[in-house]
This record gives C-alpha cells, structure tokens and sequence, in this order.
C-alpha cells in the first residue's frame, strides 16, 4: 500500500483520538471485558545492536501512545539475550533516541535481568518433561526439522529421562561442553504444521562475555523462550511487534501455558518500510563499518540520531507515523509523505533568513559606496511573535547564481540584462550589464536601483516578476553547506539483480558539500541544532561540525521547488 501526500494531509487533521486502528480496538475491548483488571502495559524491546531507525519510531509511538491513551504504563526493555553483537554504546544511543523522540518509560529492564528466572524455569519445563538436551548438531537439527510440506523427524535424544536432561543442561551451564555441542530445545511437536513448534531450541552454549553479566553465564537463552517471558515477569498485557513475529505467537502462548505464568498477549503489526530507504540494523551496521556514511549519525542514515542532525523535529516524525497507521498488511510508503510532515512542522518554527549558496556578485552602480543601509526583515511570516531583524544592504550583494541568465529561457522572469526584479526586504533593480571571465561565463552583474522602492515596493505601482534574495558582500559571513539527496537511488534498494547487493543501489550523489555559502550576518553565532529556512532554498540546521564564525549548515529539506517543475515540464535545463 501506498499512502498519497493529500490522503496524508487529510488524515493528519483528523484528531489522534478519531484515528483509531485495530490494536487501539483490542485495548478497548479488553478493558470492556476488564480481562487485565483495567491496565494496560506495553514495552518497547529493541535489540541493542544498532542505532534506532525511523521504523523503531513507529513501534515506539505505538508501545508509548497506546500506554499514554490509556493511563497505562511503558517500560523500556533491551532485548540482549545474544551477547556477540551487542554493546554499551548502542544501549545510550536507544535511551538518548526514545527520549529525543518526546517518551518516558516507566521501567527500564534488560532480558538479561531475568536470566537466573529464565534458567529456573528451564529447570521447570526440564521436570515437567517438556524439555531436552539435544547433542544434535545445528546442520542435523535443520534437517530433521523438515519442511513446509514435510513433518520433522525426532531427535534420538528427545526421550532422554529428566534426570539425565537435568544434569546434561546444569553442566551445560557449568561450561563442560563447547560451544555448539548441545541445545536445550523445548518437547513440543515434531510433526506440527508451524516449523516453530517443532521442537524449538531455548538455549545455546556460547562462550562469550556479555556486556551486563560479564562471564557469568556460557549459556544464552534464544529470543522465542526470553521474549514472552520477560512480558510476563514485567506484566506486560499488550506486547505489539511486527508480523514476522505472526508464526511465533503459538510459541509465545506454549512457555507462558507452560509455566502458568502472566498470560501477556502478542500483538503483530506492519513494519514501516520507506522508499529510498533501508530499514535493516544489519545494513545500516555495514554503511558504517564500511566506511560508506560518516557514521550512524550521518543525516543521511534513516536512524534517529542521523534524522536528528539532519534537523527533523520529533514532532514531525510522530506525526508522520500517527498518519500512517498501523495495518496487517505489510506496504511501503512514501518518503515523500515523511518530508511533508517535515516541511509543515519546519515551516511552523523555522526563522526565515537570508543565505546565497553559490553566490554571483551584483555591483549597483548608482548606489553610494561605503554606505549601508539596514533594512527590516520579518522573521516568521506564520508566526507574529517572532518579530523582525535588521539586514544590512550595500553597493555589493551576493545573489544566488541561478536567479541570473545572460539570456533567459521562455518563463524565466528572474534577473537578466534589461530586466527588473525586486530584491526581498531591499528595492527594484534592473540589470544593465555584465562581466564576464575569459571562459566567457558572467562574473559579476551590474544594476541600477531605484531609491523610492525602498522596502521593496514601487510609489508608480509598476509590477515586477521576481522577488530574488541577496546577501551583503561586505557583510557576509562564509558557510560550508551540506546538501542531501537520496541515500538509496532506487525506490526499493532490496531491489537487486542475482548476484548484486543492496549497496549497489546506493546513491553516488547523495552528498554535495557547498564550501563557500555566504550567509546573512545574524549568522555568525548559531547554536549547534538550530533550524532556520534559508528563503527561497529550504529548511537547514546547523550542525555539530560548525566552528566560530566559520558555520556548517545541513540541508533538512528543500523548498517545493516550482521552477524546477516548470523546467521538468518545459523540458529546458538551466
Ligand atoms: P532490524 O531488522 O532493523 O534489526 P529488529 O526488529 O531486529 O529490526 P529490534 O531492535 O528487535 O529490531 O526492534 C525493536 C522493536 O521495534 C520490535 O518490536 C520491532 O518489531 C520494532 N521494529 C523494528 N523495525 C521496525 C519497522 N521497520 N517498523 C516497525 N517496527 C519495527
Ligand atoms: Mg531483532
């Protein structure tokens, strides 16, 4: 399913309370019923091996929003049940991420709290017969687990006696064997319709320290037998994850029977796919290691750290993910609908400024040297609170230079030789000649002005065209701006000949570093993070890499560009 831009807009107006979904429905009937004597509790359970992307960011507003609705409770769970890939780092990435991202948690839990419980139980299932040490070699159990249309074969050791699986699993635990040597693998069926049910392994022998527990344990409990028990230890009612998870639910519901703990209760949702966009931890790991982005942070990664320094408010992220909803049905949506929300957002709290990012010299002949003249500049036209600003003006300005043409194309009323534009804040000025290198490409401009246009409007009620900002030379401050685009060329970066990998879709262009920018003087002293519409270019945020008086700027996103429509359409390039 693809969501359009105007369904988007339509949907964003509705109220949050009116946008109801299936999961929504499931809480309100269960608190009709009062099945959980009225709570509602949820948890946010990332794996921390990796930064948190903008498909987290829906599992959060759903985990937190649903709680919230409801009076209910969030606890924050790291899901670090394999200890080879996971780290610190990425732990107070995911804290600082769900934080920035406008939530709390109630809790604040680790899967690996709850190892001594988890081996326990073990023990428990172990003695109920529901559990066996299996000596099958990963290859072996893969085969004998059969397939779609095949039942599983049983493992020679299944009918091993409790006393034997007790002490086989305890010295498992005690760190006899080597690694891969054994399984501990649930009773269950071996001939079941769903591959999940057949005979699931719960642990692993794993030698390796872990980031919490150091080398306490050489055992590692699998995600099936730890997830829907640490629900329940927690009391966890409604557990969301995305549909993948659909096959793992009977499983989810066999421990927790089993054990006659809390009956927590899965619920799966689509996964947000993006086009454009990879949402893989593993992909996203391998744009970092291999050196292919500056980082996990790098405002091109979809991660929230990335769209962060990027300048993407976490109010537009929520509301982009209110307005998709949540579905059975897994779809790609637009990326085009997230910049929206992005542009409305910005747009509301940006402060206009003026920048020029590939300047062209305008020298105006009839304008006094050595004089400036400030000008008044409205800092936010949607919002009045914000005021005004004084901006210098003089002989010598910057104009960008794509707002000149030596000989301009059919609709192109910008500035060209006999033409007259207004400059915005400043007045009308009319271009009488040019300069130009001996490549032959024009240099530098020449104008006249017109005194009694100050402010930019003419006393005679003659009309111009084109409104065009400008920067004074004299007064400028120098920029590096970082320009985006695209992180993957193609729509659905999955999409890969035999033999290709993903990352051969990756866009060759997706970052163009702009050195000499020239920027408005109420610039020169910018706070790291800061978000500003450069009139006429888009929205930029000033990044950490920014020294004094020497600013960095990332392009969040560009205005809707309408010339560039017009050209498409015209088929001119200019
Ligand atoms: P990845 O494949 O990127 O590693 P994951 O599902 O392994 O993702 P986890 O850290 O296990 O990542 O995910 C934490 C929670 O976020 C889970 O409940 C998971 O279902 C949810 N989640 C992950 N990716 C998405 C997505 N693209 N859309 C919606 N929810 C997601
Ligand atoms: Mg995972």
């Amino acid at each position: 399913m693809t969501t359009s831009g105007t369904e988007a807009e339509r949907d964003a107006h509705a109220a949050p309370e009116s946008r109801s979904n299936f999961i929504r429905d499931i809480i309100l009937d269960d608190l009709k019923t009062n099945k959980y004597a009225g709570r509602v509790q949820t948890r946010f359970p990332p794996e921390p091996n990796g930064y948190l992307h903008i498909g987290h960011a829906k599992a959060i507003c759903l985990d937190f929003g649903l709680a919230d609705e409801f009076g209910g409770h969030t606890n924050l769970r790291f899901d670090d049940t394999n200890p080879e890939k996971e780290e610190t780092e990425y732990v107070d990435s995911i804290m600082a991420d769900v934080k920035w991202l406008g939530f709390n948690w109630d809790g604040l839990f680790y899967a690996s709290d709850y190892f001594d419980q988890l081996y326990e139980w073990a023990l428990k299932l172990i003695r109920d017969g529901k559990a066996y040490v299996d000596d099958l070699s990963a290859e072996e159990i893969r085969k004998y687990r059969g397939t779609l249309t095949e039942p599983g074969k049983n493992s020679p050791h299944r009918n091993r006696s409790v006393e034997e699986n007790l002490d086989l699993f305890q010295r498992m635990k005690s760190g006899e064997f080597p690694d891969g040597s054994r399984v501990l693998r649930a009773k269950i069926d071996m001939a079941s319709p769903n591959l999940n049910m057949r005979d699931p392994v719960m642990y692993r022998i794993l030698h390796a320290e872990h980031h919490r527990t150091g080398n306490k344990w050489c055992i590692y409990p699998m995600y099936d037998y730890a997830h829907g028990q640490s629900d329940s230890l927690e009391k966890v009612t409604h557990s969301m994850c995305t549909l993948e998870f659909e096959d793992h639910r009977p499983l989810y519901n066999w421990f927790i029977q089993q054990l006659g703990i809390f009956p927590s209760q899965q619920i799966e949702f689509d996964r947000l796919n993006l086009t454009h966009t990879m949402l893989s931890k593993r992909k996203l790991r391998q744009l970092v290691q291999e050196g292919r982005v500056r980082g996990w942070d790098d405002p091109r990664m979809p991660t929230l750290s990335g769209l962060r320094r990027r300048g993407y408010t976490p109010e537009a992220i929520r509301n982009f993910v209110a307005s998709i909803g949540v579905s059975k049905t897994t779809g790609s949506i637009e990326l085009a609908m997230l910049e929206h929300f992005v542009r409305e957002d910005l747009n509301k709290r940006a402060a206009r400024v003026m920048a020029v990012l590939r300047p062209l010299k305008v020298v105006i002949d009839n304008y006094p040297e050595n004089h400036m003249e400030e000008m008044d500049a409205v800092n936010n036209p949607e919002d009045p609170t914000a005021g005004s600003r004084k901006v210098p003006f003089s002989r010598v300005l910057y104009i960008e230079q794509d707002d000149f043409r030596e000989v301009p194309p059919p609709k192109y009323f910008r500035l060209s030789p006999g033409r007259e534009v207004r400059l915005r804040y400043g007045y009308f000025v009319t271009c009488t000649s040019v300069v130009k290198n001996d490549k032959g490409e024009v240099v530098e401009v020449h104008c006249t002005y017109d005194p009694a246009t100050r402010g930019g409007n003419a006393p005679d009620g003659r009309k111009v065209k084109a409104t065009i900002h400008w920067v004074s030379a004299a007064h400028a401050v120098d920029a590096e701006v970082r320009i985006y685009e695209n992180l993957f060329s193609k729509a659905d970066p999955s999409d890969v000949e035999e033999g290709r990998d993903v990352l051969d879709n990756l866009n060759p262009n997706s970052l163009e570093v702009v050195t000499d920018a020239k920027l408005e003087p109420s610039l020169a002293n910018v706070a790291v993070g800061a978000r500003y519409q450069f009139e006429r270019l888009g929205y930029f945020c000033v990044d950490a890499d920014s020294k004094p008086g020497k600013p960095v700027f990332n392009r969040t996103i560009a205005l809707k560009d309408t010339w560039a429509k017009v050209e498409k359409k015209q088929g001119v390039k200019g």
